[in-house]
């Protein structure tokens, strides 16, 4: 069977081994993951399904939401996006809890289920300086009243998002928990309300008091641009970019490889050809800047990045056709991290992730599978 020859490799026993190390550092607090964006492209149902241990997922969509219940995924889903008036009925009819951040999409929902039975699970979304979507503290206030008097809604919690995390000491941080703080003062709740506000990078450093909920996503994904309190050291990715060798040639000294020749062979050098590129989204900025591991050693990308291959130097070191390419991850002593990739593109871990698309087949490593699962699934040589 023609197998593609790239592919990307999800260790869901890492992903798993993740969550228990972040479950611990965030007790006695709820676990919501963020799943949005095909699970930061590491593929939304496999991830939501291996990921027993958490309390909530959250994604960024309607469709997102309904995909994971075709899915038969049972837990409690977030939609944390905006929604739109057309897809009222399908939030509730897929029991997906949803954001209010304004009285209008409120009066909406109630509009809606007049007459029923049904509730709409809701969070009111507090804006304490996102700027994006939630609704000013003093409208927020009124909105809980309305929904609090309405039978037709469920209070599931109220949420907020930080800006500047990622910066830990930015002053702004301490200005968002205190519009948050001083809007639960005023308000009254029951304990099961979930009040949640921090990301990854709020989780890493700066969890705050009154949240009983926290939403790490790119931290569960075992990236972090922020440095690792020492309960979370072990946290990893485990998102691999594979490929194998399909062309191998030997070029003389002063010879331009790939498109308008961006590179120059210096010396006699052995090129490999590795069948992936932008089509897949490998990005093209990488060209002349990556690396890629073969048999345990780092080898440059040289000349531009095609759409569907790219050509490795490997100099007088040693590749045969067939041989596994590692372009992210780890092969013998030696790793490729997301982290120097996304620099490289001047840009986050997130929206390399996001880039592969679906002509990449995505493998699962996954311990509750018969441990020859995996070879047999795998491109054959
Ligand atoms: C994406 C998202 C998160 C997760 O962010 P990370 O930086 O990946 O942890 C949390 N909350 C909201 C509202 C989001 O949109």
């Amino acid at each position: 069977m023609q197998r593609q020859l790239s592919w990307i490799e999800i260790d869901l026993n890492q992903l798993r081994k993740n969550i228990k190390l972040i479950k611990q550092w965030i007790y006695p607090r709820k676990y919501c993951l963020p799943i949005k964006a095909n699970a930061y492209g590491h593929g939304l149902v496999e991830i939501a399904k291996a990921s027993e241990e958490v309390d909530y997922f959250a994604v960024s969509s309607l469709q997102e939401g309904i995909e994971l219940r075709q899915a038969d995924i049972k837990k409690p889903i977030l939609v944390l996006g905006g929604f739109l008036e057309d897809q009222i009925s399908d939030l509730i009819a897929y029991d997906l809890e949803f954001s209010i951040s304004s009285l209008f999409k409120a009066e909406l929902v109630e509009q809606f289920l007049k007459g029923s039975t049904s509730q709409a699970k809701v969070h009111l979304k507090l804006e304490t300086g996102m700027q994006r979507t939630g609704s000013r503290p003093q409208t927020a206030e009124k909105i809980y009243h309305y929904l609090k008097a309405s039978q037709n809604f469920e209070i599931k919690g109220i949420y907020s998002h930080l800006a500047c995390a990622e910066t830990p000491n930015h002053p702004f941080n301490a200005y968002q928990k205190k519009v948050f703080a001083e809007f639960l003062d005023k308000i009254s709740f029951a304990d099961d309300l979930l009040i949640h506000l921090s990301n990854s990078a709020g989780v890493i450093s700066q969890m705050a008091p009154f949240e009983n909920m926290v939403r790490p996503g790119l931290l569960t994904f075992g990236i972090s641009a922020m440095e690792l309190p020492q309960p979370l050291l072990d946290i990893e990715s485990f998102f691999s970019l594979k490929s194998r060798v399909s062309y191998f040639k030997v070029v003389e000294p002063g010879c331009g490889i790939g498109y308008n020749h961006t590179f120059l062979t210096q010396k006699q050098s052995r090129i490999s050809t590795v069948p992936i590129g932008y089509g897949d989204g490998y990005w093209r900025c990488l060209s002349n800047q990556a690396h890629v591991l073969i048999r345990g050693k780092k080898y440059p990308i040289c000349g531009q990045i095609c759409m569907d291959q790219l050509m490795v130097n490997i100099g007088e070191g040693e590749a045969y056709v067939g041989d596994e390419v590692v372009l992210i991850g780890a092969q013998k002593d030696q790793k490729i991290t997301l982290n120097e990739i996304s620099k490289m593109c001047q840009t986050i871990p997130y929206e390399i992730l996001c880039h592969f698309n679906e002509r990449l087949e995505r493998y699962y490593i996954n311990r509750h599978e018969p441990a020859c699962a995996l070879t047999m699934e795998m491109p054959q040589t």
